[in-house]
């Protein structure tokens, strides 16, 4: 894994992005901002499962007066997502919003956008350059939908400069991977900002992450990357956890317990699926940061089982007990669950 991209260090509500911080998580209510306390329950479930920003929508300016009072319960620093009225935008900061994200070209009267510019700035708000590559401007039309992205991007951030701002965040989501990975490639050699990698409507639950895993996953392999999104038609909270999921295969984070469990084959004797289900759902109520593997044979079980911090390796009838590499206790086939969890609980 390539050593991380040195990023200019932003602070957006407290959590810090880029120059070298811990990558952050974040999600983006899907309730309608207008009904505060819709909002503010879901960004409670968004903060109890670890998200670190939360982004929502500000559609008009009923939904801008609501921020005051859904920003005052949230703990979680909020973002406000603005499309083409700059109003929004200045309602956003006065009700005391974290950080704003704006799509490139769809504010360009210059008056407006240094209203905007002058209330971030003079509440040290960051502002995210949020590309998608959906929806481009129309020109410049030349050169690889990538390209095409970085250039917006880079025109916007020129803007801001222009202005004497530099509390920036860049994102250059598209759906296509390839597409995605080459935009971010390219502006990780042209910026020193922090980036906020995301691949955008990536789908429902299971391709959605499958989809952001291996964008966001190459991306962060070679180093780039500051913050992330997992996109998906889901519960948002399912977007914090497929985050620290791909976070965690990196080993960029740490986050609740972490499973390990075989496929099973024909060596498997137990109902191993059921085990996997059962300590999966017991693992969800525990938040430290435990690996637990759970083996269905005694042939290639015991060296997961070993290498895990709690781990079974379940024979026909009766499974071996692991806890830091050594057999702790031989258990019947009905106890498995249990004295694995109180191995767990211990740990
Ligand atoms: S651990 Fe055993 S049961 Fe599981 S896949 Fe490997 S060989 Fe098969």
């Amino acid at each position: 894994m390539k050593k991380r991209r040195m990023s200019r260090a932003i602070g957006v509500g407290g959590v810090t992005i880029g120059g070298g911080a811990p990558v952050v998580v974040q999600s983006m209510t899907k309730t309608d901002t207008r009904d505060v306390a819709a909002t503010v329950r879901q960004i409670k479930e968004l903060e109890e499962c670890g998200c670190e920003l939360v982004r929502l929508a500000v559609p008009d300016a009923e939904a801008a007066a609501a921020l005051r009072s859904i920003k005052h319960r949230a703990r979680v620093p909020l973002i406000a997502d603005i499309h083409f009225d700059y109003r929004l935008a200045l309602a956003a900061l006065e009700a005391g919003v974290d950080g704003l994200r704006l799509n490139p070209g769809n504010i360009s009267d210059p008056k407006q956008i240094a209203a905007m510019v002058n209330s971030a700035r003079s509440r040290s708000v960051p502002i995210r350059i949020g590309v998608n590559a959906g929806s481009l401007p129309k020109k410049p039309a030349r050169g690889s939908v990538a390209q095409r992205m970085v250039a917006a991007a880079l025109e916007q951030i020129d803007l801001l400069e222009s202005l004497d701002f530099g509390l920036i965040k860049i994102s250059l989501k598209a759906f296509d991977v390839p597409t995605t990975v080459e935009a971010y490639r390219l502006m990780a050699r042209k910026t020193v900002y922090p980036l906020h990698l995301g691949i955008t409507e990536a789908g429902l639950l299971r391709e959605g992450a499958i989809r952001s895993a291996v964008g966001i996953g190459i991306l962060l392999y070679e180093g780039i990357g500051d913050t992330i999104r997992v996109s998906l038609t889901a519960e948002p909270r399912e977007e914090v956890l497929a985050g620290y999921e791909i976070l965690k295969c990196l080993d960029l984070r740490e986050h609740g317990p972490t499973l390990v469990s075989c496929p099973t084959c024909g060596r498997c004797e137990v109902d191993l699926f059921g085990l996997a289900r059962e300590v999966e759902a017991r693992l969800a109520m525990i938040e430290k940061p435990v690996k637990v593997a759970v083996m269905g044979c005694v042939v290639n079980g015991p060296g997961e089982a070993r290498d895990a911090d709690v781990g079974i390796a379940c024979g026909k009838g009766k499974g071996a007990i692991f806890r830091r590499g050594e057999v702790v206790r031989t258990v019947k086939e009905a106890d498995f669950l249990e004295s694995l969890m109180r191995e767990v609980e211990g740990v």
